[in-house]
């Protein structure tokens, strides 16, 4: 195995990524990978990833949303997007490696995946959840997340500071009551991407960390949280410095972090 050179660009801390500024163009000759691009916070993350000079690759379930986020980034100047529609919950491993295939045919590259896709599932106690519903809350959230890293990787090894974004919540860093395969799932992601800094860190230069967005205003918060006055809320557009931070050769150094967004 080749040794790579390990950067020694010192780390941000959590609150330099949490107040980091972007500057124009930061992303420029990046390719980055977004999971769930086509709703809440993967479509502003594609927008954004696009704004800041990425070339960016839709991937997502609802081909119509997908579209309309490929049009946003056209009309906004960006570079021209992919689509990648992709079913993560019925998607299988050879399927992801094709996407490996066509990515290294038709752009040669890949510098980013930011994993977001996500479903909620039941708020249930354990005793009463329904095993089907549990099995799909793993497979989006938490299985079909390894599988795609795993296919990629060849990909994002050769990237010379590739970043792999996973998405948590706080019911992933400590479990609640109720919360059921959307917890498990969630800390299932913090412990895979602690395993695959462990394993990866002397040897190359890529970086998986996991971000926590907090309570933040899109379908999925309404869905779990019906009562609550979605305006009270932060915006995906409010958690984009950090997103765009992670993703950008400034946060080079910072490995194996969980950065929550919305500090207790
Ligand atoms: P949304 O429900 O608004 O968006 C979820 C996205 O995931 C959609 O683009 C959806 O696509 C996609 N998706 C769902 N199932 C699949 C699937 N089987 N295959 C491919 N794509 C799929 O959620 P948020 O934007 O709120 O959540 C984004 C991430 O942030 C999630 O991982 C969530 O757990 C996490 N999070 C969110 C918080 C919040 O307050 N909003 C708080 C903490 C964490 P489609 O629309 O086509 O179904």
């Amino acid at each position: 195995m080749s040794q790579a050179t390990i950067s020694t660009t010192p780390s941000l801390s959590h609150e330099q990524i949490r107040t980091y500024q972007p500057s124009p163009n930061c992303l420029e000759g990046k390719t980055i990978l977004v999971t769930g691009a086509g709703d809440g916070i993967g479509r502003v993350a594609a927008l954004t990833y696009a704004k800041y000079g990425a070339t960016v690759l839709l991937l997502g379930k609802t081909i119509s949303k997908l579209e309309s986020v490929y049009d946003e980034i056209e009309a906004q100047g960006g570079k021209q997007p992919a689509m990648l529609p992709m079913d993560l919950e019925s998607a299988s491993y050879a399927e992801m490696q094709q996407l490996e295939n066509l990515i290294n045919k038709e752009i040669g590259q890949l510098d980013g995946i930011l994993h977001n896709a996500g479903v909620l599932g039941e708020l249930t106690p354990l005793e009463m959840y329904d095993v089907d519903i549990f099995s799909q809350v793993m497979r989006v959230n938490f299985t079909s997340v390894f599988m795609l890293t795993q296919a990629l990787l060849p990909l994002i090894k050769a990237a010379d500071n590739g970043s792999v974004v996973f998405t948590s919540s706080s019911v992933g860093t400590t479990p609640r009551a109720f919360w059921g395969a959307y917890a498990l799932s969630k800390q299932g992601v913090e412990g895979m991407s602690d395993i695959f800094t462990q394993e990866t860190q002397a040897t190359t230069n890529l970086r998986f960390n996991c971000i926590n967005p907090g309570a933040t205003r899109t379908n999925m918060r309404a869905h779990a949280y019906p009562g609550e006055n979605p305006m009270s809320l932060k915006t995906p557009e409010a958690l984009m410095p950090s997103y765009v931070c992670l993703m950008s050769d400034d946060s080079i150094g910072v490995r194996g972090q969980v950065i929550a967004l919305q500090p207790k």
